[in-house]
């Protein structure tokens, strides 16, 4: 499979000159599958661009289909939906049917108890208040999908979701296409106790890529640890590169890859931050938009 990530910061976009390389739309991340299946992960603003390249090709015309999962709900992850220009392509009859032959055709999915609440937060956020257009005037064919056992095959791949520690939750995801593998763990803290998620390790097993939340160094984690001032972010959801080497170790994953990067830091803090996390785990890369994986 080939994994693309499309929109790497946390919390909100960060534009401009010092954010370059790293990137700043917030996240997307985007699965080919062995068979050609399209998988999305999150509707950050990174989706915007994905979709005009989608444009480019069959979706431009309508004869596309992808299929969208999403970790959850915050505005990180949904706030690029409204621009996602495929979304917009189809045609209708006299009567109002969509015409298949001229209609993309995304299935959204969400968590057993957070799928029902998916499209009521899709829908509240084209809101007139927030956004001039509704969700109903989107022409393609959206189907919002509830993940039963939380597994669902689609062609080759199998996706599996389980739930991490986030404020209001979050589902990770395993993805497994053949003999590749890969874990997304975005918007993850790790246990206060010192252990490692259990469901995180599952997750993780052997994966050939673990996609990992590192918003903060431990300084900005804990920084009661570390004699210095400041509340830290603990609680907030959000865990560090050092914690994914961690986990990625214990699972057994080939690889490490960190992102939701924090708005506060530039290129020149990420490549720090890189560097500090490779000579604990030399295959950790600190994700940055556009970067391509083939596994
Ligand atoms: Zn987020
Ligand atoms: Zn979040």
């Amino acid at each position: 499979m080939r994994i693309k990530f499309w929109g790497v910061r946390g919390s909100i976009p960060t534009p401009g000159r010092d954010t370059v390389e790293f990137g700043g739309n917030t996240t997307c991340m985007e699965i080919l599958s062995a068979g050609k299946e399209r998988i999305i992960f999150d509707a950050g603003t990174g989706i915007r661009v994905l979709g005009l390249e989608l444009m480019q090709a069959e979706f431009g015309q309508g004869k596309g289909k992808a299929h969208i999962f999403f970790t959850h709900s915050h505005w990180d992850h949904i706030q690029g939906f409204p621009f996602f220009a495929p979304a917009y392509i189809g045609r209708k009859d006299m009567q109002g049917n969509r015409l298949t032959d001229f209609c993309n055709e995304f299935n959204l999915y969400g968590a057993a108890d957070v799928g029902d609440r998916l499209e009521s937060t899709l829908r509240g956020q084209m809101d007139n208040y927030y956004f001039p257009v509704d969700l109903n005037y989107l022409s393609s064919s959206i189907n919002f999908r509830t993940l039963k056992n939380n597994q669902v095959t689609i062609g080759s791949i199998t996706i599996s979701a389980l739930k991490l520690v986030h404020p209001n939750g979050v589902l990770g995801y395993r993805i497994e296409d053949g003999n590749s593998s890969v874990a997304l763990a975005t918007d993850c803290e790790h246990p206060s106790d010192g252990t490692i998620d259990q469901n995180l390790l599952e997750l993780a097993q052997n994966v050939d890529v673990l996609i990992y939340d590192g918003q903060y160094t431990p300084e900005e984690y804990a920084p009661h640890k570390f004699n210095l001032p400041g509340p830290g972010k603990q609680g907030f959801g959000h865990s560090t590169a050092q914690e994914g080497i961690r986990a990625a170790k214990a699972a057994g994953a080939k690889r490490l890859l960190i992102t939701h990067h924090d708005p506060l830091h530039n290129d020149e803090f990420l490549q720090n931050m890189e560097n500090e996390a490779r000579k604990l785990f030399a295959t950790t890369d600190f994700a940055r938009e556009g970067m391509t994986i083939e596994i």
